[in-house]
């Protein structure tokens, strides 16, 4: 439906951007309460989990956690970890299940506000909508310091959506930079190939995968850990910045940890804090980032173990442990020279942020982060699948329903007020409303 006049190839109420399952799941949303909308997706449904994720990689939740919106797993293990091929499927089911209205193969190249709504220009023509949905995904992008451009052109630099395997690697050994789930799962694989891995350890959140006999991920959310709510933290810049547990779902149900990896042979250094004529320098916190990530390790037990004591499951459960500390060096090395320790690649581990280069509008903050107030971006203008967007579930499967149904409302309660609205100001943009 072109609009006279306007450059327009189409034209709906809302526009979702991405068909992972935060989109799938606002598309499931707005069919129910009859709202046209389409799903653009530059790639093809599940795009990320099929091109930007490592080979071996399982989901760190469990199946039993694995839910979306009117789906969840049905298999015959709930305690198990899905593997790429089976979250791809998942993924895809539900795509199929719901009818959802993806165009694939279509990239969103701007977004801008129009007098009535928004302008959506793709690569395949312009859309012009009420409402817009980003659901591109919270890790589109990998973080890498500035650091990364000292790095000598003879070592390797990979970032984890680029590491597919240990196969692809040149010989030599390897420098991951970041402990966190990423990283403690990339130098589990890479040392297991045989290769000598060193890791550079900096803030880290350790978590056993079993605690008294359940998963970490049932204590968080009977903990009600994984429903806090943005609006009721203290400090909701450091919530959103908070690594991501050292966790990795394996048949095993293993727990992968630093003194897993030292007692098989990889060397953990500081956080990597300089790069100068081929030298790696490391901060000499490794001991305090250890012991502060055992104190809150501690902390949390404490917790589950008062939960437990108040529980009527709590007779059930395993007894209360404690973990041995992490386990360092005496003295760990505060810098090496690549060539020397025959560092062939550095595999930097430091964090995903999300791709808005496409989106025009005062809506970035002076670090370049999106501002939005629990996803609320403008009015009409919305995002789903970030980092403690509006719960600390908000960027995992499982946590995209509640945020859909709360943004679907505000949402719905906006179109039906302002059926043609004036331009955005820019006042409301930064207030978020
Ligand atoms: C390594 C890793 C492991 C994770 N493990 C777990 C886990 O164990 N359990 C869990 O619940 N979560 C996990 N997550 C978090 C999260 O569930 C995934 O990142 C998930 O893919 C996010 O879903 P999404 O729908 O929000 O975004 P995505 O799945 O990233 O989907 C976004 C879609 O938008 C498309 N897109 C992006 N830009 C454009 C554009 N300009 N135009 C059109 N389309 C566009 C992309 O192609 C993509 O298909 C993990 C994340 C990572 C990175």
């Amino acid at each position: 439906m072109s609009r006279k006049g306007s450059k327009a190839v189409g034209t709906t109420d809302v526009i979702v951007i991405g068909a992972g399952h935060s989109g799938l799941a606002m598309s499931r949303w707005l069919a129910a309460h009859s709202i046209e909308h389409v799903v653009l997706e530059r790639g093809e449904i599940a795009n990320s989990w099929r091109h930007e994720r490592w080979d071996s990689l399982r989901l760190l939740t469990p199946n039993w956690q694995s839910r979306l919106p009117g789906h969840r797993y049905r298999g015959d293990d709930p305690d198990g970890f899905m593997t790429m091929p089976e979250v791809i499927q998942f993924v895809t089911n539900y795509a199929s299940s719901i009818g959802a209205p993806v165009r694939a193969g279509i990239t969103v190249t701007a977004v801008r506000q129009d007098e009535d709504g928004y302008r959506v220009v793709t690569d395949r023509g312009e859309w012009h909508c009420r409402a817009v949905v980003m659901a591109s995904g919270a890790h589109g992008i990998p973080k890498v310091p500035a650091l990364a451009a000292a790095l000598p052109d003879s070592v390797r630099s990979l970032t984890p959506t680029e590491y597919k395997n240990p196969g692809q690697l040149d010989s030599g050994g390897v420098l991951i930079v970041g402990a966190s789930a990423t990283g403690l799962q990339l130098a589990d694989e890479l040392q297991a190939s045989g290769r000598a891995v060193t890791l550079a350890v900096g803030e880290h959140i350790r978590m056993p995968r079993l605690y008294r006999g359940r998963d970490i991920q049932w204590w968080l959310y009977v903990g009600g850990i994984l429903d806090q709510r943005f609006d009721a933290v203290e400090d909701l810049v450091r919530a959103r910045r908070v690594p991501s547990p050292q966790l990795i779902g394996t048949p095993q149900r293993a727990t992968l940890d630093l003194n897993s990896l030292r007692d098989r042979g990889v060397n953990l250094v500081g956080r990597l804090v300089g790069m100068h004529g081929g030298k790696a320098q490391f901060s000499g916190t490794l001991r305090n980032e250890c012991a502060m990530a055992d104190l809150k390790l501690g902390r949390m037990l404490d917790t589950f173990d008062a939960l437990a004591e108040r529980s009527a499951v709590g007779e059930m459960l395993g007894s209360p442990e404690r973990y041995a500390a992490t386990r360092i060096d005496e003295m760990p090395r505060l810098g090496f020279d690549l060539a020397k320790d025959r560092i062939g690649t550095v595999i930097w581990a430091t964090g995903f942020r999300p791709d808005y280069s496409w989106l025009q509008a005062d809506a970035f903050d002076a670090k370049g982060r999106l501002r939005h107030h629990g996803g609320i971006v403008a009015p009409g203008l919305y995002v789903l699948g970030l980092n403690f967007m509006r719960r600390r579930k908000s960027s995992f499967i499982h946590g995209a329903e509640d945020d859909v149904r709360e943004l679907g409302e505000h949402l719905l309660a906006k179109l039906k007020k302002s059926p043609a609205r004036a331009p955005l100001r820019a006042q409301e943009m930064r207030a978020g409303i």
